[in-house]
């Protein structure tokens, strides 16, 4: 699950286009080589009701060009637990193709400069979960009951993990390359869960604490309910995207 705070992005552009003009657009998108789709496209969510929610392709000079990188091409020694590629996820089926993570490259390198002051002790980055497709949010929405979508991202307003600015992640152990032990697991929505709660062990809270104290040295910001959950700080710069794993180089 992830954050569902995410900010609306209100475009007004969006009213200069047609829906024909809109659908054209898209079609254009989709026979686009990847890189070119993955880069230059603007992709962003459109407010609508939840029944109506739906995408379109939005030219915007406003936000950075998406630049997606490929977290463990910046460093191999970063570990992938890519929970929503395998069952073991809440929705209890994998919703991802390929067990990849990826973040715009600012957030990718300030993670790698996480990953690097955790080296000297003893500790690397583990990580679960960085860009996720829009479509997969929807999928989150559309498959909670509503008495429970206080946990998943609003698909109008799209989450701080479509913009490819959110990291989920936790530390391993470079003796034993073993997660470490934190107060809850990953994806566990208690309110032990919290990252400055006085729940699990000692050392349990100096790991998670430590996870936090070296991620807000980089420029990242815990989410408060979700110890694992880290936005990059300049998160609003960057469109929501929905272009698949498989479609990123
Ligand atoms: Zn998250």
């Amino acid at each position: 699950m992830e954050e569902g705070e995410a900010e609306m992005r209100q475009s007004g552009r969006y009213s200069r286009f047609t829906a024909g003009a809109a659908a054209l657009l898209l079609a254009a998108l989709l026979f686009l080589p990847p890189p070119l789709c993955g880069r230059q496209a603007r992709q962003a969510v459109v407010p609508g009701t939840p029944g109506q929610v739906r995408q379109a392709v939005v030219p915007d000079t406003s936000l950075r060009r998406a630049d997606l990188v490929e977290i463990v091409r910046l460093d191999s020694t970063i570990r992938l637990d890519i929970r929503y590629a395998t069952s073991g996820n809440f929705m209890g089926r994998p919703m991802y193709t390929e067990a990849r993570a990826f973040l715009q490259r600012p957030a990718a390198k300030a993670l790698v400069r996480v990953h690097r002051k955790l080296r000297s002790l003893g500790y690397g980055i583990l990580v679960f979960d960085g860009y996720r497709p829009w479509r997969v949010t929807k999928k989150f929405w559309d498959e909670t009951p509503p008495s429970q979508r206080a946990f998943v991202a609003d698909p109008r307003k799209g989450s701080r993990h479509n913009r490819g600015c959110a990291v989920d992640c936790s530390l391993y152990d470079l003796r034993t390359g073993r997660e470490v032990l934190m107060p809850t697991a990953y994806d566990a929505f208690t309110d032990s869960a919290a990252a400055r709660g006085v729940s699990g062990t000692l050392e349990e809270r100096r790991c998670r604490d430590l996870l936090r104290k070296v991620m807000e040295g980089e420029g990242f910001r815990v989410e408060p309910n979700e110890w694992w959950h880290f936005d990059y700080k300049k998160w609003r710069n960057f469109p929501v995207l929905d272009v698949p794993f498989e479609r990123i180089p």
